[in-house]
């Protein structure tokens, strides 16, 4: 019997330190947003996406074909996150980028698929984007940004 509560006095510490971790990771972001905001705010699709790291449907994102020089910023707070130059097919059905424009976005990391997985976040409100792999182009950053379109807009260049 001491045994059981002691593991279950454990297993409470451990979750509450995770808990205050997490709280503390999401602190740091500028733009900070109850749920019930974010979810008045975005479409469900894009709640899903950005806000409990969803993931949309492959060849599901109009953005996959977008090749016109402009900026995707950030679906939830307008964030400017990725180049069209920065962008290639790498033929998963997401789009795709071998850098984000500086610090825009942060790292992190999730074991969803039972293996350590880069996560990638708007670095100004914290909001889930998609992951990072090191498969991508050898000839420029060797990385793969691989991003929901769902959490990002496309602001085409003004042509001058
Ligand atoms: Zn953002």
């Amino acid at each position: 019997m001491k045994h059981v509560s002691l593991i279950l006095l454990m297993i409470l510490f451990i979750s509450c330190k995770s808990e205050a971790q997490q709280e503390e990771a999401s602190k740091k972001f500028e733009v900070q947003k109850t749920a019930s905001e974010w979810e008045a705010e975005l479409t469900d699709e894009e709640y899903k996406v950005l806000r409990e790291a969803g993931t949309e449907p492959p060849f599901s994102s109009p953005l996959n074909k977008v090749k016109e020089p402009g900026t995707f910023v950030c679906a939830a707070c307008g964030n400017p996150l990725y180049k069209t130059k920065y962008k290639f097919d790498s033929g998963t059905g997401w789009p795709s980028f071998d850098r984000a424009i500086e610090n825009s976005v942060v790292y992190s990391s999730d074991m969803k698929l039972g293996y350590e997985r880069s996560e990638l976040l708007c670095a100004d409100c914290g909001s889930h984007l998609g992951h990072v792999f090191n498969d991508g182009p050898e000839e420029t950053t060797g990385m793969r940004h691989c991003i929901n379109g769902v959490a990002l807009d496309f602001t085409p260049k003004e042509k001058s």
